[in-house]
């Protein structure tokens, strides 16, 4: 993943000459980050405005997000740029050549646990806090971008975290609803729930943060790629660092109770819902069966609201996630 022409930096994240673009293979100091390095495209605009970052690859078999953090880095002109867009493609490293779907394959963690991170971990808690130091930390904002994974099929939404700071809360909002996408989740972090997101530890620091995801199945898709792009530009818009008007976005399905279904028993998973699918409380909503084909499980719905992605593989472990329901 690396060219000639690359500059390497260590730690931290050196800005360019204003009006320029730097690729960049970012190395960190850590005696357990000494194999690696992440690419980074760093974009210092002509004029004076807020640094960004796009990251993507926290999941690395998310391609969609990949893809249009790669062409976001490309596309933008620093000479048309107010401030600074620091695009970090590939977060999870170990996991992108090897296809590992959800987790780092060196110590079996799922890295959107894990932020801030922590520098006395493993692997990936430890890479997570060098990547929040050096990249996500420095921002005024973070769009961390993802999508379905290889065992997933998702209807595109926004996932913002209330962090309970109005100011950083209503910032992420209007991030979300610059990018466009069908469903807005404001997640409440809650004991059990889901923790540790970028967007998360982002908004606990004081940065707005917003998480859109696009995308399923591990496919490159091209209208979920265009989508990400599109909404990013836009959100880049909302942030002044492109001058051009914000374009106005089809209003998003509000999402305020996001709730994750887990496997009850082992066995083979047949949902009997697809994503974007509307449910109603105690609505059965799909199956466990064992290897013979006998019932183990019925699942249903936990309130009323929309399937917001579903696992598409039918192998399921006991405790495996189903599928999340967005209640309205
Ligand atoms: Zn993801």
């Amino acid at each position: 993943m690396k060219n000639s022409s690359d500059i390497a930096m260590i730690d931290a994240i050196e800005l360019p000459s204003a009006g320029t673009k730097q690729r960049v293979q970012l190395r960190f100091s850590h005696s357990m980050l000494a194999e690696w390095s992440w690419p980074a495209t760093v974009i210092r605009g002509a004029h004076e405005g807020p640094r960004i970052a796009i990251i993507s690859g926290v999941h690395p078999t998310e391609y969609p997000a990949i893809e249009a953090n790669i062409r976001i880095a490309r596309n933008i002109d620093p000479d048309l740029l107010h401030g600074t867009i620091v695009s970090a493609p590939l977060i999870d490293v170990p996991a992108f050549l090897s296809r590992t779907p959800f987790v780092c394959p060196i110590d079996q963690k799922n890295p959107n646990r894990f932020f801030p991170g922590d520098p006395k971990g493993t692997f990936t808690e430890v890479m997570n806090d060098a990547i929040f130091q050096a990249i996500i930390g420095p921002s005024d904002a973070l769009i961390d971008l993802h999508g379905g994974d290889l065992v997933e099929a998702l209807a595109p939404f926004t996932m913002y975290s209330v962090s309970g700071n109005e100011q950083i809360d209503a910032a992420s909002e209007a991030m979300g609803r610059a990018m466009g996408l069908g469903y807005l989740i404001a997640n409440t972090p809650k004991p059990g729930g889901l923790g540790g997101t970028t967007v998360q530890a982002a908004s606990a620091a004081g940065i707005p943060a917003i998480l859109p995801e696009a995308g399923s199945c591990g496919l490159l898709s091209e209208p979920e790629t265009a989508l990400l792009v599109d909404g990013v530009e836009n959100v880049l818009r909302h942030l002044g660092l492109l001058s051009e008007p914000v374009k106005a976005m089809p209003p998003a399905t509000m999402i305020t109770e996001f709730t994750w279904l887990f496997a009850p028993s082992e066995g083979l998973w047949y949902p009997s819902v697809e994503v974007g699918d509307t449910v109603r409380r105690d609505q059965s909503i799909g199956r466990i069966a064992s290897i013979f084909g006998d019932d183990i499980a019925s699942v249903t719905a936990p309130h009323d609201g929309d399937v917001l992605f579903l696992t598409t593989s039918p192998a399921m472990r006991e405790s495996g996630v189903l599928l999340a329901v967005g209640g309205r």
